[in-house]
């Protein structure tokens, strides 16, 4: 399969790819596929077609204990921790590789367990997969520790330290990137991981961690869990021998996992939370079609499932009738489709529950602002969980749909009239996870940028991001960074080593 040519992938050839695949179906636990202790599966459904794609080891409390067992024992061993990072380096590398040549395996993966366009899997997700995995092999071995400046008489080292076993639960809309944000990190800097990944899209990490064992990664180094998150996911968060807990979902369950450390032993929490990102268009914008582009991409890109989702637009009032003209054309050429037909343009929403949900708020915003384009549940070939790139034009920024994160393809679009009122409306949220600008003037740029509450600021474009920039919240849309060497603080700990001589 790794011969498929994804430039000239045509549906058929993604259908015959789907049909030989072998989904992992069981945990992956020191090294091997097991069943669940208790025995229980649970069903991964296509939400494309409704059809069951698998069953798969449902793992719980007992299966948490076991793997974080054989985590820890590998940590002790040192068979990977104590490992020399230009070692550990190569081993990771190698999985990059590993993971492009299992592309179309893991972009199909992803598309079929939670509906994503498996053009944008293969074409953004897995690749994207794999260079950070090779970022973070090519960064371990030029991170330098510190000597301090004692003077003569004392030499004291700060060094870092992989923390030992690392829990990593993860949400569902990029399964294979979600994943790969935490253990590309954790294990480059020497701790061992057990993931979970999010019960509706569990196929991929399973993958994964074979890929990663084949890569050389030693047995117990990386274990993989698929679970509900009432189950194992608590399990894994009240563990009392995890020592570091990080978690990228929504807020809601992010409180509940600094609940769990509190009740056990105080592991550390690191949380990438919900998100309503503001985009500023101002009317000094250089570009409008550009701006109009990458709004629309902003919010109907992975079908709005996207924690950065720019779901806010903030137009000056003098050009929004101009932007949002041209936003409905976009909406419009948008329309979902099937996932596995390289010409459609939006896939699946993850689950009928998702569904549910962003249709409740379109209800909502229907008797709350103007609804512009959009705004119906649809099926493909008569099935699957579908909902049309949606616009809702004079939205009151208190508006329930300008201020809960939806989750989906649904834009609320808010008139301002100065740059103070476009700020203060974009910092009115509790969340700070990204925010756009858009302007000609560089002054107003930094300076709008400057007073934004939110961990990335993009300046005409959205959501920029790179494994060399940090990625990661103010307010409730969390804290910890993930990409970047920052991200190493989240998995080492600084120990202070102080010689008298
Ligand atoms: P979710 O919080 O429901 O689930 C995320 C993970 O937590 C899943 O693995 C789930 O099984 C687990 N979980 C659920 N309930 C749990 C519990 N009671 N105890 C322990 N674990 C539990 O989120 P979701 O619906 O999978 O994903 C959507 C959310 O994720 C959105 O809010 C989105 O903004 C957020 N998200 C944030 C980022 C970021 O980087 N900030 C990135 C992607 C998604």
């Amino acid at each position: 399969m790794s011969q498929f040519d994804v430039t000239e992938q045509r549906k058929a050839d993604w259908e015959s790819a789907a049909n030989a695949l072998q989904i992992r179906d069981k945990a992956y636990i020191d090294g091997k596929f097991v069943s669940a202790t208790s025995g229980k599966v649970f069903e991964c459904i296509n939400p494309a077609t409704d059809a069951v794609l698998a069953t798969v080891a449902e793992c719980d409390a007992a299966d948490v204990d076991r793997a974080v067992k054989a985590a820890r024992a590998a940590f002790e061993s040192g068979v990977w921790s104590a490992m020399a990072p230009m070692n550990r380096k190569a081993v990771l590398l190698r999985l990059a590789e590993l993971i492009r040549q299992n592309l179309v395996e893991l972009a199909l993966l992803d598309s079929l367990d939670m509906g994503k366009l498996v053009n944008d899997a293969a074409m953004v997700d897995v690749p994207g997969s794999a260079t950070f995995f090779q970022w973070y092999a090519e960064a371990i071995d030029k991170v330098y520790d510190e000597i301090a400046p004692t003077g003569p008489g004392d030499l004291a080292m700060i060094t870092r330290e992989p923390l030992g076993v690392v829990g990593a639960v993860v949400p569902w809309n990029f399964p294979l990137d979600m994943a790969t944000w935490k253990c590309a990190a954790a294990l480059a800097a020497g701790n061992s991981v057990v993931l979970k990944p999010a019960e509706q899209s569990p196929l991929s990490a399973l993958r994964l961690a074979e890929l990663a064992s084949e890569a050389g990664v030693p047995d117990g180094v990386l274990n993989v869990l698929p679970g509900y998150g009432e189950t194992a996911g608590q399990a894994l968060g009240l563990h009392p021998d995890v020592d570091c807990l990080a978690f990228t979902g929504s807020t809601a369950v992010g409180k509940l996992f600094q609940q769990y450390a509190g009740q056990s032993n105080m592991k550390q929490v690191w949380l990438e939370t919900g998100g309503k990102s503001p985009n500023l268009v101002f009317a000094d914008c250089a570009d409008l079609d550009a701006a109009a582009d990458m709004a629309a991409f902003g919010i109907f890109f992975n079908q709005g499932e996207v924690c950065s989702a720019n779901s806010r637009l903030l137009v000056e009032r003098s050009i929004q009738a101009e932007l949002v003209e041209k936003l409905i054309a976009r909406a419009d050429a948008m329309q979902p489709g099937d996932p596995l037909d390289p010409e459609s343009k939006m896939g699946a929403m993850v689950s009928s529950e998702q569904t549910k949900t962003v249709m409740r708020y379109i209800n909502i915003g229907k008797t709350e602002a103007n609804l512009v384009v959009g705004g119906e549940q649809v099926k493909i070939d008569g099935r699957g969980n579908f909902v049309q790139p949606t616009i809702f034009d004079n939205v009151d920024a208190n508006a329930t749909i300008a201020t809960d994160e939806i989750f989906g393809p649904v834009l609320a679009v808010v008139p301002f009239d100065s740059e103070d009122e476009a700020v203060s409306i974009a910092n009115d949220s509790v969340y700070g996870l990204a925010a756009s600008v858009w302007t000609d003037g560089l002054s107003k740029a930094h300076r709008v940028a400057g007073r934004l509450r939110a961990g990335t600021v993009s300046v005409n474009t959205v959501d920029a991001l790179s494994p060399m920039t940090p990625f990661g919240g103010f307010k409730q849309s969390g804290f910890g960074r993930d990409l970047s060497l920052h991200s190493f603080d989240k998995y080492t700990a600084l120990k202070t080593t102080w010689i008298k001589y």
